[in-house]
């Protein structure tokens, strides 16, 4: 016997099967992992495939060492994910295999999953003689009467079962062995399931949902308003496709702020569901990773690596907030977890359920176009009515005198709804912060003439750029529009706005939430159940408040610069502001009363600020995707970056311009190509120097359409042009223009 072997070297030499003979009396398959010889070393392989012949002469042929696991860690259906993300990433096996494996299992040995057990080994009349002093023991021979494959221990409802069942072992009446565990039974999920009423945007959700189940693939967009009940038709998804007896993972933007979803899987599907969790220990997460593995747990709840969850008779995927960026993964391989997840319910005939309130403009036009069956929930599911949306216009409060954060109409809302002990959100998005130059008295900004984009301001040379096109220019000192001397760099932090607001009422009770704060989880999670018990009055946060929350008692949102993502140098940044808007609006009036927001801006008039305020997604779809179109940008066309990095800046800019020069010359070279070219740039990346290294990119722009032929060359001239000194980095449709 031979074995195909890719070895665990994430090197573009070695991206090839090995083939490597297999010793007498060792059996291998599929997905098992193994240790080779590899030159002078001994290895880590995964076994491909196995073969009874081979072409490969006898004489270079060695031995497979040894086999690391006692059952295959790769299910077929991920092996085949990872010959997908191969291809469509361009990266090579062996890291795709490495992203689908958890780190502590790649370091462990998976075993099955056993636990000790207990079973009779005389007849229970006998037994039940042999004990008749003990009634314990009775109790547990009367129980085991009926159990002849035998019982796990911890299933005893008694306290001390263990010893009880030793003694019984001592007499020679029963005896403990390790039992293979078996997958949970389906017998809570009845009684365990919440009654809510159904709304009838909900009913008819779950009826698609579920009749999609026995046919093939099918996949769903399922568009629902903030508060529409959206987990609850994931949670009768799921409950649907178990009963089938199928398996379902849910994939959310991250697991620490979603503490919630998981206490309602959790307490619907109990053992059934596994958490796959960032904060989980090694041990945990190899525990939760083996019971998956083992049909213990069928359903899984985890951040986008869960994709990879080796759930077999896989029924349905579903994608919370799929509009979120974190899906996307920033290192090799860069896959997007929503891609893969359609590939693997294409391979597995499952469903795929992607949702969200503001679905990303590719998802929602994809839909449009009938690649996502449209699930439309229009409504709350509590009954009550999205919250009224007040826009102040901040130029006004400068011309009345008012400088500070805090515009008149919020300062008073915060006033009424701490009077009526009901809770404020206040809502901050420090992204960008200080990088863009804005006049506060007319709310001029500097944009790029060519790219409809905002320049970006750089402290160390002082100048304004443009990372799309590479325009440079002096900031103004007075605007140019209103002449005031108010124009400068723009941004407060989140601090600040606590210590104003403590100012503004005294004895006002606060939790802040950024980065500084949450540096850990736990104090993350920690902050968040202060808050919904209600031990502080007003929570202050970047964009980890804006997902998911449910805070029946907050009835009142305060945006404080709602243009703080307007103004990023990405074609993406009015989206993000809608989808940011609307979600944090959407935290407003979750409960018992009325919800109320109040955004501040200095762009009242942008469109994504008013449409969000309106909550009217499909305008701004309708809107952002005609400029888009205009503009040529994705999903019209394809964005690519090559980033190069090196600590020479002589270097590194040479490379950057050797690799603008080849890719130009290479669409120059047949006017076919030419028409796939949109742009092609090289310059200093947003962020000039991170960590004493200077940072360049090569910025490329092309036509969506067969553009697979100059991807190719585009990846390969980057390899080509990396050497000592300088890395280089290519990224299909960047998740950050940093
Ligand atoms: P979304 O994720 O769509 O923003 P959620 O799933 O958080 O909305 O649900 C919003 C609130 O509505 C939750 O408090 C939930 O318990 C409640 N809810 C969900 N479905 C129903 C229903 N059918 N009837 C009443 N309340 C519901
Ligand atoms: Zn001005
Ligand atoms: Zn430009």
């Amino acid at each position: 016997m031979y074995a195909q072997i890719i070895v665990d070297i994430t090197a573009t030499e070695v991206d090839k099967l090995f083939t490597y003979r297999v010793p007498d009396g060792m059996s291998l398959t599929p997905g098992l992992r193994v240790t080779v010889p590899f030159g002078p070393r001994t290895i880590y392989g995964m076994v491909i495939s196995t073969s009874e012949t081979t072409t490969v002469e006898e004489s270079k042929l060695k031995d497979v060492l040894s086999v690391v696991d006692d059952m295959p860690v790769v299910l077929p259906e991920i092996m085949d994910l990872c010959f997908f993300m191969r291809e469509k990433y361009r990266t090579t096996m062996a890291a795709a295999l490495r992203a689908v494996l958890p780190a502590q299992v790649r370091s462990g040995k998976i075993r099955p999953l056993t636990r000790f057990a207990v079973r009779l080994t005389a007849d229970a009349e006998a037994a039940t003689k042999k004990c008749s002093r003990s009634q314990k023991q009775q109790e547990i021979v009367e129980l085991l009467k009926n159990e002849p494959q035998g019982l796990k221990i911890s299933r005893i409802p008694m306290d001390g079962a263990m010893q009880v069942v030793r003694a019984m072992e001592k007499k020679g009446i029963a005896e403990i062995f390790p039992m293979q565990v078996r997958r949970v039974p389906y017998e809570r999920l009845e009684e365990s399931l919440q009654t809510f009423t159904l709304t009838e945007g909900q009913r008819n959700a779950v009826e698609q949902i579920g009749a999609s189940f026995d046919g093939d693939m099918k996949s769903f967009l399922l568009h629902g308003v903030t508060g529409s009940g959206k987990t609850e038709v994931y949670m009768h998804a799921v409950r649907e496709v178990l009963l089938r007896g199928k398996g379902a993972i849910l994939l959310v933007p991250e697991i620490a702020l979603t503490p919630q979803m998981v206490m309602w899987f959790r307490n619907r599907f109990g053992d059934t569901a596994a958490v796959l969790h960032s904060g989980l220990s090694q041990g945990e997460k190899f525990d939760e990773w083996q019971r998956i593995r083992d049909g213990d747990a069928r359903v899984v709840i985890g951040a986008r690596s869960a994709v990879f969850a080796p759930v077999e008779n896989l029924g349905l995927i579903i994608i919370d907030e799929e509009h979120e960026q974190t899906y996307k993964s920033e290192n090799n391989p860069c896959y997007d977890a929503r891609e893969v997840a359609l590939e693997r319910c294409r391979l597995q005939r499952a469903t795929l359920v992607l949702g969200s309130a503001t679905p990303s403009m590719e998802t929602y036009a994809r839909a449009l176009k009938g690649y996502h069956v449209l699930l439309e929930m229009n409504e709350r599911a509590t009954g009550r009515p999205l919250p009224e949306v007040e826009i102040v216009d901040m130029r006004q409060e400068i011309v009345a005198g008012n400088r500070s954060m805090f515009s008149v109409a919020l300062k008073e809302a915060i006033q009424e709804t701490l009077l009526k002990h009901q809770q404020v959100v206040l809502f901050h998005n420090r992204r960008g912060h200080s990088s863009f130059v804005k006049c506060r008295a007319c709310g001029f900004t500097v944009h790029c003439p060519h790219c409809d984009v905002t320049m970006t301001y750089h402290s160390y040379d002082d100048t304004l750029k443009c990372h799309y096109c590479g325009t440079i220019m002096q900031p103004p000192k007075t605007c140019p529009v209103c002449d005031s001397p108010y124009i400068r760099r723009f941004g407060v932090g989140t601090q600040q706005i606590e210590e104003k607001l403590k100012e503004e009422f005294p004895g006002v009770t606060t939790v802040r939430l950024d980065l500084d704060t949450t540096a850990n989880k736990d104090a993350l999670v920690e902050l968040l159940t202060r808050f919904r018990k209600g031990d502080a009055q007003v929570m202050i946060g970047t964009q980890m408040i804006a997902k998911g929350h449910d805070f029946p008692n907050v009835t009142l949102v305060g945006v404080i610069a709602a243009d703080m993502t307007l103004n990023l140098p990405d074609y993406r940044s009015e989206e993000r502001t809608f989808q940011l808007l609307t979600q944090v609006e959407g935290r407003a009036g979750r409960g018992l009363f009325p919800g109320r927001v109040v955004v501040q801006t200095y762009e009242p008039d942008h469109y994504a600020i008013e449409l969000a305020a309106k909550q009217d997604y499909r305008a701004f779809y309708e809107k952002e995707i005609n400029r888009r179109r205009r503009r040529l940008y994705p999903p019209y066309t394809v964005m690519l970056r090559i980033l190069l990095t090196g600590r020479e800046e002589s270097d590194v800019r040479a490379a950057a311009e050797v690799i603008e020069m080849q890719i130009n010359a290479f669409f120059d070279s047949t006017p076919n190509r030419k028409r796939q070219k949109i742009q092609v740039h090289a310059m200093e990346a947003p962020l000039g120097r991170l960590r004493d290294e200077y940072r360049w990119q090569v910025f490329i722009k092309l036509y969506a359409k067969e553009s697979d032929e100059a991807l190719d060359y585009i990846v390969e001239c980057a390899k080509e042009n990396e050497q000592p000194g300088v890395r280089v980095e290519t990224e299909l449709d960047p998740v950050s223009f940093m």
